[in-house]
C-alpha cells in the first residue's frame, strides 16, 4: 500500500488518529467521526508493535482476584471543561464509573518515620496550590529570559513559611520539598530547568482530573475503530522523509518494515513523533534538512522525563484507602540527583481498583539515572524508603516490579515537553509550522509539543492532530475555489 495514499501520517495514535482523513484532493473528512470506509487513503506508520505511544496501559496487579490495570504513561484526563479527550471519552461512554483524582489521599511522612499531621498537610498543600496557581499570573515582560522556576519556588516557599509558627517549620519544609517534587511532574523536569518567564503559558483546564476505568488505551481503541485495519502499519520505522517534492510531487518516506525496506509516497506527511525523537533524529531523517529556525526551536525547547515504578506485594501491607505515602524530606533539597535519586521520588500511591500495587513517581535527572539501575536495585531502595518513612522495618519486600523507562525508549526519548529557560512560546509556534514546497504544505507537524498551551498532555496532542487535519482541509478548499 502507500503509492497512491494522499497522506502518510508519520506515526499514529493517542490522538494522531484525529489527523486528516483524505479521500481525494477535493473531498476531505476530518476527525474521528469519519467512518472506516471514508478513511481509505491514510497510512499510519508506527515503529512500535502497538498503537498508543505515550498512552500505555498494562496488566499488573490484582483487582478483586482479576488482573488489574496500570498506566505506564498518561494517567488522567486533566480537566473536564474544553478537554478534547474528555469529550471523546464521554461520547464513547468510556467514563463509567466516573473516577476522579484525590490529590490528598494518604499521608505525608518524614524520613524519621513520623506521620505529618493531616490538617497541617492540607493547609500547606492549599498554600502551595495558591502559589502554583499564581504562576499563571506572572507577567513575562517583568522576568528575565534566563530565570528558572526552581529558585523562584524556593524563595516564595521560604517566605510563606514565615506564616507558620517556628515549631512547624521543619515539617513544612519537608512538605514543600514533597510538593516541589509533585510540581516537577508538570514538566517532567527539575524545576531549575524550567522557564519562569513563560511558566504561565501552559493552560490548566477547569474541572477534575478523571481516570479512564478501562485504561487510557480505551480512548486509543475508540479512535482506532474509525480506521481500516490496513491503514495502520505496526513495526514500521520511518527512517527517511524526502520532501524535496520534485518530479512526482510526492514526499518519499523510506521505512524499515517487518518484510524489509519500503518506500511510501504521499502528498502530505504529518509528523507526530515526540520532541525527544525529533531532537535526536531530525538531522538524519529529513531530506532536505529542516529549516534552521525550526531546528533552533527543537533544540531550545525542553523535553522532560517522568517515570513510574509499580511495586506489587503478595498481599497489601497497608489498609486499603490508607496506603498512599508522600515523602516529606526535611532539610535542603538535594542537588545530587544521581546518587540521591530517591529524594526526587514524590511518594508511593495506591491505585484504584488495584489491591496489591503501589506506584512511585519520579522525574527529571533522577528518573533518567533510575533507568540505568537494575530492577533489583530499584526494588531494594524503594522498600528501604517505605520502611524508613513508615517507621516499620517489618514491611515485606515487594514480589514484583514494573517500571517505565521513557528516556531510554527510542520511541519517545523522554516523557513530554516544557519550556526551558532557553525557549519561548514562539518556539512552539515554529515547531508547529508546516514546511511548504511551492505553496503546498508537504510536511506538517503535530503532537503534544506543538500545542501552544496544552503541550505535555493528551488533549494537547489530540487538538494538534485536529489542527493539522484542518490545515489540509483549508488548503484543499482554497485550491478548489481557485480552480473553480
Ligand atoms: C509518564 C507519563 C505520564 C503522563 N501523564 C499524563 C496524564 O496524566 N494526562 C495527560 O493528558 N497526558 C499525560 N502524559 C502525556 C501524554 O501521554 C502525551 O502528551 C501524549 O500521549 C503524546 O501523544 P503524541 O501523539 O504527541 O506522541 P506519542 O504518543 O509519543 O506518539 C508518537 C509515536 O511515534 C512513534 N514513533 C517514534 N519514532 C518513530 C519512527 N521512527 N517511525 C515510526 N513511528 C515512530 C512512537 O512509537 C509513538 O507511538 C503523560 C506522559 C508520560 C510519559
Amino acid at each position: 500500500m502507500g503509492l497512491n495514499d494522499n497522506i502518510l501520517t508519520y506515526r499514529p495514535m493517542s490522538r494522531t488518529l484525529t489527523t486528516a482523513y483524505v479521500r481525494n484532493e477535493r473531498q476531505l473528512c476530518i476527525g474521528d467521526s469519519v467512518t472506516a470506509r471514508e478513511t481509505g487513503r491514510i497510512t499510519l506508520a508506527e515503529l512500535c508493535t502497538r498503537i498508543g505511544g505515550r498512552i500505555h496501559t498494562c496488566n499488573f496487579g490484582n483487582n478483586g482476584g482479576n488482573s488489574a490495570l496500570v498506566e505506564l504513561g498518561a494517567n488522567w484526563i486533566h480537566g473536564t471543561h474544553g478537554n478534547a479527550v474528555f469529550s471523546l471519552a464521554t461520547e464513547k461512554n468510556l467514563l463509567d464509573p466516573f473516577v476522579i483524582l484525590d490529590r490528598m489521599m494518604g499521608h505525608a511522612y518524614t524520613e524519621d518515620g513520623k506521620k505529618v499531621d493531616k490538617s497541617l498537610t492540607e493547609k500547606v498543600w492549599k498554600l502551595f496550590r495558591e502559589v502554583e496557581m499564581a504562576l499563571d499570573d506572572i507577567e513575562p515582560e517583568s522576568i528575565d529570559a534566563t530565570a528558572e522556576l526552581g529558585q523562584y519556588m524556593e524563595d516564595i516557599s521560604e517566605k510563606r513559611l514565615q506564616e507558620f509558627p517556628p515549631n512547624q517549620h521543619e515539617d513544612i519544609r519537608g512538605l514543600f520539598n514533597c510538593m516541589m517534587n509533585y510540581l516537577s511532574f508538570h514538566f517532567g523536569a527539575d524545576l531549575d530547568k524550567v522557564s519562569l518567564k513563560y511558566v504561565g503559558c501552559f493552560r490548566e483546564l477547569d474541572g477534575k482530573n478523571v481516570k479512564l476505568p478501562k485504561g487510557f488505551r480505551s480512548v486509543v481503541d475508540a479512535i482506532a475503530q474509525n480506521l481500516p485495519s490496513d491503514a495502520i502499519h505496526l513495526n514500521t520505522k520511518v527512517e527517511k522523509i524526502n520532501y524535496s517534492y520534485t518530479q512526482t510531487n510526492t514526499v518519499k518516506i523510506t521505512c524499515q518494515t517487518p518484510s524489509g525496506k519500503s518506500v511510501f509516497e504521499a502528498n502530505h506527511v504529518i509528523f507526530t513523533c515526540s520532541l525527544g525523537v525529533l531532537e535526536s533524529s531530525h538531522s538524519d531523517m529529513f531530506e532536505p534538512t529542516l529549516p534552521p529556525s525550526k531546528v533552533n526551536s527543537i533544540e531550545a525547547m525542553g523535553f522532560g522525563t517522568v517515570d513510574k515504578i509499580f511495586l506489587k506485594w503478595e498481599t497489601p501491607f497497608w489498609k486499603i484507602g490508607e496506603g498512599s505515602l508522600k515523602l516529606a524530606w526535611k532539610g535542603k533539597r538535594t542537588t545530587n540527583r544521581k546518587t540521591e535519586w530517591y529524594r526526587s521520588l514524590f511518594g508511593f500511591d495506591e491505585i484504584q481498583n488495584n489491591d496489591n500495587t503501589l506506584v512511585g513517581w519520579i522525574h527529571g535527572e533522577a528518573a533518567e539515572h533510575l533507568e540505568t539501575l537494575t530492577d533489583r536495585d530499584v526494588m531494594d531502595q524503594c522498600v528501604l524508603l517505605i520502611r524508613q518513612f513508615l517507621g516499620d522495618p517489618s514491611i515485606p519486600a515487594p514480589t514484583e516490579i514494573l517500571r517505565s523507562a521513557w528516556k531510554s525508549n527510542e520511541l519517545t526519548r523522554g516523557s513530554y515537553s516544557f519550556l526551558a529557560p532557553s525557549s519561548a512560546p514562539s518556539d512552539i509556534a515554529r515547531l508547529a509550522e508546516p514546511v511548504s514546497v511551492g505553496g503546498v504544505p508537504v510536511l506538517l507537524f503535530a503532537g503534544e509539543a506543538t500545542h501552544p498551551c496544552f503541550f505535555s498532555t493528551t488533549h494537547g496532542a489530540r487538538e494538534s492532530g485536529i489542527r493539522e487535519a484542518k490545515r489540509l482541509e483549508d488548503y484543499y478548499i482554497t485550491k478548489r475555489d481557485v480552480q473553480n
